[in-house]
């Protein structure tokens, strides 16, 4: 089976390489040639432009930034549904808006191919090792046609439900995400401003019912655990920017719909304070440091 792998990033260029491992035919496009050299010197095929990637793919995935470069990429003049095979299988794996996650969705269903979203879980660990989760939207029979590629790329293989379902998941958990890292880094520097030792005060509440997995496995104070940002000046894992994003992913999403998200709006709002200070790059987990005021 041959496959085609647009934007071979932080997470595309593991998620690929993996799927090299696993025997596939793997041909590669990205902007930035660096990026193509390293898929190219680990094995795989790289293409000069989108067209030459996916020319003969059975699949075709893309890994992009954001809702405008997904929309330019699959909906452009010269785009990927004016040149890929009509049989071939389309995963957009990017984390985007589920609207446009829709409408893409939609006209490559009027151009008769068949084409699911799948955003993933898991960070650039989870995309090296193989162990991503992967939050499916789509018809049945085109998730299960394309669940043996996720498979040697993740470890959970969710369908959500319709197209844009896989975007609207992923949404919901990384606000809820940004979220929990606030209160989480409130509740330890309420903690230590009452002389707590942080590891003790984090021990009986992942016991109690304060718990939570920024609090037990990506634990914000630095020195409580060995192997997070935290304990590496905040270096690594998800950037504060990419949460930024995906907060306002859910802002809009919000909007659109008229639901109501007082907490997530205040999260987007905190996040982009603590960015605008300069802090963009460093790993979510270091609003830890952020100040009231
Ligand atoms: P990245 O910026 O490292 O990689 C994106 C790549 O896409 C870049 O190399 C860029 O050159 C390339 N690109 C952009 N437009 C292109 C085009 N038209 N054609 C070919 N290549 C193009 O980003 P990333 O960290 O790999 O994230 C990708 C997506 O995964 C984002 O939507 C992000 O929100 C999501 N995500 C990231 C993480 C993470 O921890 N990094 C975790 C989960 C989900």
């Amino acid at each position: 089976m041959k496959v085609a792998f647009i934007g071979l990033g932080n997470m595309g260029l593991p998620m690929a390489l993996n799927l090299l491992k696993a025997g596939y035919e793997v041909t590669g496009f990205d902007l930035v040639q660096s990026q193509l050299n390293s898929f190219r010197e680990a094995g795989g095929v790289s293409a000069q432009n989108v067209a030459e990637a996916v020319q003969d793919a059975d699949v075709i995935i893309s890994m992009l930034p954001a809702s405008r470069h997904v929309q330019t990429l699959y909906l452009g003049d010269s785009g990927l549904l004016t040149v890929a095979n009509r049989d071939a299988l389309l995963i957009d794996c990017s984390t985007i808006s589920p609207k446009v996650s829709q409408e893409i969705a939609a006209v490559a269903k009027e151009k008769g191919f068949a084409m699911i979203d799948a955003p993933v879980s898991g960070g650039t660990g989870g995309a090296q090792a193989g162990t991503l989760t992967f939050m499916v939207g789509g018809e049945v029979q085109d998730v299960e046609k394309g669940r043996p590629l996720l498979e040697k790329m993740g470890k959970n293989i969710f369908h959500a439900g319709a197209n844009g379902s896989g975007q609207t998941v992923k949404v919901c958990n990384n606000m809820l995400l940004g979220i929990q890292m606030l209160g989480t880094s409130e509740a330890l520097r309420l903690g230590i401003a009452n002389g707590m030792d942080p590891k003790v005060l984090s021990d009986i509440m992942a016991k109690s019912s304060g718990r939570n997995w920024a609090l037990e496995l990506y634990n914000p104070c630095p020195g409580v655990m060995e192997n997070v940002p935290s304990s590496k000046d905040y270096a690594g894992g998800f950037g504060v920017d990419l949460m930024l994003k995906d907060l306002g992913l859910a802002v809009e999403n919000a909007q659109n719909l008229e639901a109501s998200i007082p907490l997530g709006k205040l999260a987007r709002h905190l996040y982009e304070t603590h960015s605008n200070a300069g802090n963009g790059q460093l790993d979510f987990s270091s609003v830890f440091r952020l100040k009231e005021d």
